[in-house]
């Protein structure tokens, strides 16, 4: 059984866009986490998770979500727990 589990990640907006991360990696500066919608067929997006934001004293990291920012809806946010943006990363 591989450790890591598809975490499902929701943004802001009423209903929901829903997400999985389909993948992660350290890079310069921060993360690259590639985003997969669940609710619905999209594309995948590749998000940057910078470190500065992963030492942001908060659980989770928030990001414009990008379905809403597709279709003009403003103020919405993808919430991403930190602990399944770098699950199985190696340390920083
Ligand atoms: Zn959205």
């Amino acid at each position: 059984m591989s450790a890591e589990v598809a975490a499902a990640c929701e943004c802001t907006h009423e209903p929901p866009h829903r997400f999985t991360i389909a993948g992660r990696a350290r890079v310069r500066g921060g993360i690259l986490l590639t985003l997969q919608r669940v609710d619905e067929r999209y594309p995948p997006r590749d998000l940057f998770i910078t470190d500065r934001e992963m030492k942001m004293g908060s659980d989770n990291v928030f990001k414009a979500c990008f379905v809403c920012v597709d279709r003009g809806f403003r103020e919405t946010a993808i919430v991403l727990p930190k602990s399944d943006v770098e699950l199985g990363l190696p340390p920083a």
